[in-house]
């Protein structure tokens, strides 16, 4: 007891592959005072039962990242810690049985080529081939991915422990962290062996994590589902198969029937993720035991019924098994299913690496992510796909538990464009939601907030079967042009409820503020548009800038930034500024288009005449509002900024006065075709951390004359280097489909770049693309090929100006 460690660096509350993991990656980057609590034995959570499939597959790029980093660290890690270990690369089968699926699979095929990977698509001969127990008669091809395979997680875990013990690390098991106080700047883990001091706290508590969550006053979003697998016993057909051939089969995943079957020794594990299925701990008659260490939930093989006989319909050779053993074990899910990793929103030196629905494939990436958190406070990939802070606060349990059950009925589903999932809706709407809906808005979610899509006119289909193409038409099509057309030539509104806001005050906040940024302030009266680097020079974030005085500032900043942009400005702030989030407090409406002004003249006793960039307050109806003269959509226009209260009755007065002009409500996708056109970039696609300030072709965002601001070294030391890889707009010969984000970019048979977005621009009628390319290839005109879905279009880069309105007149009209 007296050796019990009562100070550390890092302490890491949870001893299952992902916690173990972080704990390697920490002394793999030198920090080797850490300590691990487990509360019972290593594995003890959901790592102990895990089937311990490997895939690298994800239509995520971040996602897949962390899967392809895990599998490559899996080949060698044995070997590098001494710790031998059952990792079977078995390569997998991807079915598909439909053309949007193999759609999906030539998709990453692409990304997984342009991370290194060689995956490729099969014929169902070529399945047959690799799998000869498989029917293929209704199949359309397969994904074939020679880097899948099956690792033992209690393994996998062990050797992480072992590597992170042998560079320095503790781990104390059956050590419940049970307590967290701060004091002096430092956190005190209570534990029943003692305290235990300690700079940095990362929960890592799997299905328990919002329990440990709770000690840090933090509500976490999660909620946890059951999932089953079956053992079936040795197959006496495969057992010689297996020994003629000297391999196992390769990983079946059927999934548009959402099953996973895979070899076991001479038999098979058949895994369904079947719908309806099963939350566990989620109503007050089923509550969130103290312990469930190394336990499981009973046997529940009826639901699973249909997908064990899709099964046998598919391998006949599974219907001779014989069923030995059923697991049915908790996975945590997120809303969006997707782990955290990253900062703990609102609290300081703590950090989250849980709620995680794969943790076996994961747990290397994740490791590496979570320890680049930590000691450099950035990670080298963008990671906001797992960033805790990309949930805001807003997702109470009922929205946790139907999104948790919608993303596992769903694993295997596919993310088409112009879908949104059903699930855990209606939850933030805008005071003229009804208005919007009445006029036939399909609504969408942003941070929760329902935003307008588009308008269905009547006739348009509007049922969720019509959304589920890759096709860039749709029902949807045809209105998206009409509203982009109003836009062009009479005005459009949208409104937006949700913006993140801040109101930043204080003596020297300009100075401060001016540090922070990379370019020049507005004067007082004026906006603009400011960009934050981190000390590498990469793009953290991009915000609106009103200067209302001297020191005072709102910064304005997309709904789902709302915890990110906060958190980077308080962790940057200088003492006696202040910083009020008051982004409940006000909703916004876009008014634009050539006849915008006649509309604001006809409700409002605006002065219609101040320019481009500037604002002012202003009344319609009454009500006083901001009017800030800017469009995300490239014309003439305002952004109406009302207190959430006003919103209605503003919305009522724009909509009279807007009828003899022509006003028509427009949507995100019509605001999508709009931005592409004056290639506009959109957070998080076309700006993240993936890019710096200089590559993402914002140099004239950059103020080199202001004696320092963050990232100014990094980014003066690029310039002088040479920038390797700059933003284009090209236009695209596409087919049927839009390029989606990270779509490869080709030139003489090689891959150059990549792109951010893609969407087809209605007022120049082309498919346009906004992207990353070869610096030596960015000079306008250069002849490029860009992979849409396996197949490569002819595309062309543009000039360095918006392709619409390239001078910016009529946006200053
Ligand atoms: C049936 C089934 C099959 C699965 N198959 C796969 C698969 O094939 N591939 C895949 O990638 N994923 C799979 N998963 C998911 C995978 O098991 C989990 O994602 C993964 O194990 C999560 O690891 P973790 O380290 O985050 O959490 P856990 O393994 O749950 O570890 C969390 C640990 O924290 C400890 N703890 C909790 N509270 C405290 C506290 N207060 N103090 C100290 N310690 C604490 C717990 O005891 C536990 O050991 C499967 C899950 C199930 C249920």
């Amino acid at each position: 007891m007296s050796d019990f460690p009562t100070q550390a660096r890092v302490v890491i509350i949870g001893g299952g592959a992902v916690g173990a993991s972080a704990l390697y990656h920490l002394c793999k980057a030198g920090w080797t005072d850490c300590v691990l609590l487990e509360k019972n034995e290593l594995t003890a959570g959901s790592t102990w039962h895990a089937a311990g499939n490997v895939p690298t597959f994800s239509s995520s790029w971040s996602i897949m990242n962390m899967q392809r980093y895990s599998a490559e660290l899996y080949r060698t890690l044995g070997e590098a810690v001494d710790y031998p270990m059952n990792y079977h690369v078995t390569g997998s089968v991807r079915l598909g049985h439909s053309k949007e699926r193999l759609q999906e699979f030539k998709r990453v095929v692409g990304m997984g080529r342009y991370q290194g990977m060689d995956l490729n698509i099969l014929s169902p001969d070529d399945v047959r081939s690799r799998y000869p127990f498989l029917e293929t008669h209704d199949l359309s091809g397969a994904l074939y991915d020679p880097y899948d395979g099956d690792i033992d997680p209690a393994q996998l875990t062990q050797a992480l422990a072992k590597g992170a013990r042998q560079m320095g690390a503790r781990i104390e098991r059956f050590c419940p962290a049970t307590s967290v106080t701060r004091e002096n700047d430092e956190w005190v883990i209570g534990t029943p062996k003692g305290d235990i001091r300690c700079e940095i706290v990362v929960n890592a508590a799997g299905y328990y994590a919002r329990e440990v969550a709770k000690m840090f006053g933090r509500d976490l979003p999660m909620m946890v589902m059951s999932h089953q697998y079956m053992l079936f016993d040795t197959i006496p057909e495969l057992e010689s198969w297996s020994k003629e051939v000297g391999h196992k089969l390769p990983l079946l995943r059927d999934v548009d029937s959402s099953y996973y079957l895979r070899q076991e020794k001479y038999g098979l594990n058949l895994g369904p993720y079947e719908n309806p299925c099963r939350a566990h701990w989620a109503t007050p008659d089923d509550p969130f035991p103290q312990d469930f260490s190394f336990q499981l939930f009973p046997d529940d093989l009826e639901r699973l019924e249909w997908h064990i006989n899709d099964a046998m319909a598919r391998v006949p050779l599974l219907a001779k098994a014989n069923l030995t053993k059923v697991i049915n074990g908790p996975i945590p899910y997120t809303p969006d299913g997707n782990p955290l990793i990253g900062p703990m929103p609102g609290v300081p030196n703590a950090f989250e690496a849980c709620v995680f629905t794969f943790g076996i494939c994961q747990a290397g990436g994740a490791g590496k992510v979570l320890a680049e958190w930590v000691t450099q406070g950035a990670t080298e990939w963008d990671m906001w796909s797992c960033d805790p802070r990309r949930f805001t606060g807003w997702e109470d349990p009922d929205y946790c538990v139907k999104k948790g059950m919608e993303v596992y009925g769903h694993e295997y589903g596919m993310h088409f464009p112009h879908h949104t999932w059903p699930e855990g809706r209606m939850k933030r709407l805008s005071p003229v939601h009804d208005r919007t809906a009445a006029l036939g808005a399909q609504f969408g979610p942003y941070n929760g907030w329902e935003r307008a899509l588009w308008y269905a006119r009547p006739g348009d289909d509007t049922s969720e079967a019509a959304q589920q193409t890759w096709d860039r038409e749709g029902p949807w099509f045809g209105a998206v042009r009409e509203e982009c057309l109003a836009v062009r030539d009479a005005c459009g509104i949208l409104d937006l409820p949700g913006f993140s806001r801040f109101m930043l005050t204080g003596d020297g906040a300009a100075a401060w503020l001016a540090a922070q940024i990379t370019g020049k302030l507005p004067s007082i009266g004026r906006l603009g548009l400011a960009y934050f680097a981190d000390d590498k020079g990469r793009i953290v974030t991009e915000m609106s800038v009103a200067r209302m005085g001297e020191d005072q500032f709102l910064l304005i900043t997309a709904a789902t930034a709302q915890l990110h942009d906060k958190e980077w400005l308080l962790r940057h702030m200088a003492p006696g500024l202040s910083l009020f989030d008051a982004s409940e407090q006000w909703s916004c409406q876009i008014l634009t288009g050539p006849k915008s002004r006649a509309v604001l003249a006809a409700c409002s006793d605006a002065d219609l005449t101040k320019g481009w960039l500037t604002f002012q307050k202003a009344r319609i109806a009454g009500v006083e509002v901001y009017l800030f003269r800017v469009s995300f959509a490239g014309e003439l226009g305002w952004e109406i900024h009302t207190p959430v209260g006003d919103t209605a009755q503003v919305w009522d007065a724009v909509m009279a006065a807007g009828k003899p002009h022509g006003l028509r409500p427009f949507g995100m996708f019509a605001l999508n075709s709009l931005r592409v056109e004056k290639g506009y970039r959109a957070w998080k696609g076309d700006l993240s951390t993936d890019y710096t300030v200089l590559q993402g072709g914002l140099e004239r965002f950059v103020d080199w004359s202001k004696p320092d601001f963050r990232g100014k070294a990094a980014l003066a030391a690029e310039k002088q280097a040479g920038v390797t890889k700059r933003f284009v707009t090209l236009t695209v010969e596409a087919g049927e489909c839009d390029p989606p984000y990270m779509s490869t970019i080709w030139h003489e048979g090689r891959v150059v770049g990549e792109t951010t977005s893609g969407y087809f621009g209605h007022r120049v009628g082309k498919v346009i693309a906004l992207g990353m390319l070869r610096a030596d290839l960015t000079a306008p005109g250069t002849a490029v090929e860009v992979e849409v879905f396996g197949t490569r279009y002819p595309a062309v880069v543009q000039e360095d100006a918006p392709l619409w309105d390239a001078k910016n007149e009529r946006i200053r009209a």
